[in-house]
């Protein structure tokens, strides 16, 4: 008998065991909004199909609701395509000094505000400082939320109602929406571009200086694209020693910024903060999580007076890093004073791995999955350091007719795998992916391919 008042009421439900499983997994709240829900829903379906649904049904569907709102949505992926620091992937992995270190400042209080020797407030300010001075031999340091953070505060302490002056060849876009000019606008510096796009004189920037007050010059990397041809740039040396003879502070956004020099790992020569800093730039930027290889972070590192200046504006305060990332960001930089960044850094582990490594990686998945080939390839560092740079790799190429149909399959598998398609045959570049995630790797190769054989 299809009758609507054969529906089990909410108060009903309640008195089953199902209820009481459901309760204990998703507390009461919302177990109670998903069956009046689901409830609801079958009341609608009934005009159509007069039919309603058995108890069993309505449990079932009340947990695939209960499901649905409680799933999280940021997961771990595997990445396979290659691209070291991906910003859509989250950037740098944290080595295991780093992560426990984080859970640490986590899981309990800690000294964040509090000088322990005077037993009063202290300041957050202080942790990776120290360490920041002795790496780079910098007089002072920084540590905000993010670099466009770092920016945004050097300009606006050090620019605001005044005028900054750039090149043009370094207007960029990052990515993300993130433009060179637009940060330099929010920060209400008057932005003076000078030169044409692919040109700049040393002239230029001392023609500037001569025609109105400049309050500083700032120098952008060009992060992810190199101009080739007819181009010329001063370099920073040279542009310091115009600035300062006005008495003007060069400011250097490094972007991704290195302690390290790539060359030694077949990339070309990304610049690094000890450089910039001794080429005389009075204040350096860079990012904690592109090839730092830590916690999301702005680090600025450079004088003594224009930190302490950055230190005491008002937009610190809202620039803050988070103790999290701090206390991850000093376990990362003492790797770096121990001399052991590139064995304990994952970003530095996936740039010095060797090619037969990664080759014999592959010949082992190939023996676990009974199919796939060994081809050469290139993986690419990203974060906005070395455009155009590559570093030669081994792929392990996947056999299929349908590579943007495998290419989904494996995205919509747990833990998603993240591949990408190369000459129409789905690639995937062990380099990218910690070796502890090759088994679930494997499986979930597996797993789609008997499934597809199935069907
Ligand atoms: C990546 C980048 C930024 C932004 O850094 P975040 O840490 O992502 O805020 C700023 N400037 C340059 C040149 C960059 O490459």
């Amino acid at each position: 008998m299809s009758d609507l008042r054969n529906l089990p009421s909410v108060d009903k439900l309640l008195n089953r065991a199902s209820a009481s499983a459901l309760i204990a997994e998703y507390g009461r709240p919302l177990t109670l909004e998903a069956l009046r829900a689901t409830l609801e829903a079958a009341r609608t379906a009934f005009k159509n199909t007069q039919q309603i649904p058995t108890e069993t049904e309505i449990f079932q569907q009340a947990e695939t609701q209960l499901q649905k709102w409680t799933a999280p949505t940021l997961h771990p992926v595997i990445n396979a395509s290659g691209v070291i620091v991906h910003t859509n992937l989250g950037r740098a992995p944290l080595s295991n000094a780093a992560m426990k270190a984080a859970s640490e400042a986590a899981l309990g209080y800690s000294n964040l505000e509090y000088d322990l020797a005077k037993g009063q407030r202290g300041s957050r300010l202080l942790h990776a400082e120290e360490m920041l001075v002795r790496l780079t031999g910098a007089e002072a340091a920084l540590v905000v939320n993010n670099n466009a953070a770092a920016v945004l505060l050097a300009l606006t302490a050090l620019a605001k109602r005044r005028r900054a002056l750039i090149a043009r060849t370094q207007l960029v876009e990052i990515g993300g929406g993130f433009r060179i000019p637009d940060v330099m606008a929010q920060s209400g510096a008057k932005l003076i571009e000078i030169g044409a796009t692919n040109r700049v004189h040393l002239s230029d920037y001392q023609q500037a200086i001569d025609e109105q007050p400049i309050a500083l010059v700032m120098r952008a990397h060009r992060s992810n694209f190199a101009i080739v041809g007819f181009h010329t740039e001063p370099e920073l040396p040279e542009i310091c020693t115009v600035a300062h003879a006005a008495g003007l502070p060069v400011v250097d956004d490094l972007g991704s910024g290195t302690l390290i020099d790539t060359a030694p790992y077949g990339l070309g020569h990304e610049p690094t903060v000890q450089e910039s800093l001794a080429a005389g730039a009075d204040l350096v930027t860079f990012s904690g999580d592109k090839l730092l290889g830590g916690p999301q972070a702005g680090i600025l590192v450079g004088r003594a007076d224009l930190i302490a200046k950055l230190k005491k504006h008002p937009l610190a305060r809202a620039l803050r890093a988070d103790k999290l990332a701090l206390a991850a960001l000093s376990a990362t930089l003492l790797h770096y004073l121990k001399d052991e960044a590139i064995r304990e850094i994952p970003v530095w582990q996936m740039i010095a791995a060797p090619e037969k490594e990664l080759h014999t990686r592959i010949l082992g998945w190939i023996a676990a999955l009974g199919v796939g080939v060994a081809i050469p390839g290139e993986s690419t560092v990203g974060g906005g350091s070395l455009p155009g740079q590559v570093l030669p790799t081994w792929l392990l190429a996947l056999p299929n007719s349908r590579p943007v149909k495998l290419l989904k399959q494996l995205r919509e598998s747990h833990p998603p795998v993240i591949a990408r398609i190369q000459d129409d045959r789905v690639v995937l570049d062990p380099r990218t992916i910690l070796p502890e995630q090759d088994e679930i790797l494997l499986q979930a190769i597996l797993g789609i391919f008997n499934a597809n054989a199935a069907n």
